[in-house]
């Protein structure tokens, strides 16, 4: 049978079911038969709306190539938020975990004690040692989520393709869905590569800039975009990465969270007033002074697809007022992102480990080093 009649017929039967045991208990026929029928007409009509609009044919989506599945749903758009009707909560999940064997947890023996493990607003911070990655990818693997990596390789960072590619494809969200979405000016200068049956390349084309600057900065819109078209059709969460970057360990399901940004490996350690903020007013990127919390990198930040969007679309406008009004944030996007960020709490945060500086070096407290910049010749290769 098909779906929408199940939904007209079940609230009938059901309907009948009432009315009969109404009739059996009480001896006011009529009512008692007219009242659910009546009902049941309502909502098998309402049950048919919802599911034609769930089951609506979606509009074709212009890819090189294209996810092997059906997009994952559509949600109803403006021009500031995304209203995602799915529930992302990870920990819905928990109820149906299979059985596992693992070390108990006890509260007086905490996991570390060496670096701080949750911030002033109770958002986790991601460090190794602290998490059971069975225990998540259990968890995870409920939800059949669908992960998005928007990323750019612009001119001469053609030439990270092939190292983060190949490097993500092993250890990012091993064993888990995940699209990865490749902006780039040279389509043709990517490299083919096998990926992991669950990882799928989509090569998006895309204009370059004569500044790097530009190149940087504009990715906050081209993802803004993309995010309204095209990605809250295909994935629940996106995360932006720079293309100039390998990893050596794995990174899991534990960077899945709604709003999640990564704390930068200069900057860990530094009182606020001497980090890298934007402190100039006139910018739009400015942060007072006396405030902030951590620094983050603007490497490496994501979330849920509507929270990304309402991210990029907010740190992009902040990009064209400062254009606007001739003047440029200290570091670019990353002030802009700094920002948000400090007003839109993350509600989760992830350790250096995520994103090393290759040119630091590696403190007792970064056991591992999941994610490293590659060295470059910054002159040469922005040229
Ligand atoms: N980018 C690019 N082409 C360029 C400059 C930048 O594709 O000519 C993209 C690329 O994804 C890169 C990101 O913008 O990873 C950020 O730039 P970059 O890595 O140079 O900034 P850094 O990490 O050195 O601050
Ligand atoms: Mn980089």
């Amino acid at each position: 049978m098909d779906i929408k009649k199940v939904h007209i017929v079940i609230p009938i039967v059901m309907a009948g079911i009432i009315g009969y045991l109404g009739t059996k208990i009480m001896d006011i026929k009529e009512v008692h038969i007219l009242i659910p029928i009546v009902m049941a007409g309502i909502i098998g009509y309402l049950g048919q709306t919802d599911l034609n609009e769930a089951f609506s044919v979606l509009p074709s989506i212009p890819h090189i190539s294209r996810p092997s599945s059906q997009p994952v749903r559509q949600v109803d758009l403006d021009e500031t938020s995304l209203v995602i009707s799915r529930q992302t909560d990870l920990n819905e999940a928990f109820s149906v975990l299979p059985r596992m064997s693992y070390p108990q947890p006890f509260v007086d023996k905490p996991q570390r004690t060496d670096v701080l493990l949750m911030s002033p607003w109770l958002a986790p911070i991601m460090w190794e040692g602290t998490f059971n990655r069975d225990i998540l990818n259990a968890q995870y693997r409920q939800k059949k989520f669908v992960v998005g990596v928007a990323t750019f390789a612009v001119k001469k960072y053609v030439r990270f393709i092939e190292g983060f590619l190949g490097s993500a494809n092993k250890f990012f969200l091993s064993g888990h869905r995940v699209n990865f979405y490749l902006f780039t000016d040279h389509p043709e200068k990517v490299p083919s590569m096998k990926l992991a049956p669950e990882k799928s390349l989509f090569i998006i084309p895309v204009q370059n800039y004569s500044r790097w600057q530009d190149i940087s900065m504009n990715r906050m819109d081209i993802i803004s975009n993309r995010i309204r078209t095209h990605w809250h059709y295909e994935v629940d969460y996106l995360y932006s990465m720079d293309i100039d970057v390998q990893m050596f360990e794995h990174i899991g399901v534990e960077i899945i969270d709604t709003l999640v940004g990564t704390i930068s490996s200069w900057q860990y350690t530094k009182p606020r007033d001497s980090n890298s903020y934007e402190r100039r007013p006139e910018s739009r990127a400015a942060i007072p002074s006396g405030e902030g919390d951590f620094y983050y990198a603007a490497s490496f930040y994501g979330g849920s697809v509507s929270e990304v969007y309402k991210l990029t679309t907010a740190c992009f406008k902040g990009v064209t007022e400062d254009r606007a009004n001739g003047i440029e944030a200290k570091w670019h996007e990353e002030s802009h992102l700094n920002k948000y960020l400090l007003y839109h709490k993350p509600t989760r945060l992830l350790s250096p480990e995520y994103y090393w500086d290759e040119e630091l070096p590696r403190p007792q407290i970064i056991r591992v080093k999941r994610l490293s910049s590659v060295r470059k010749d910054l002159e040469e290769v922005r040229s």
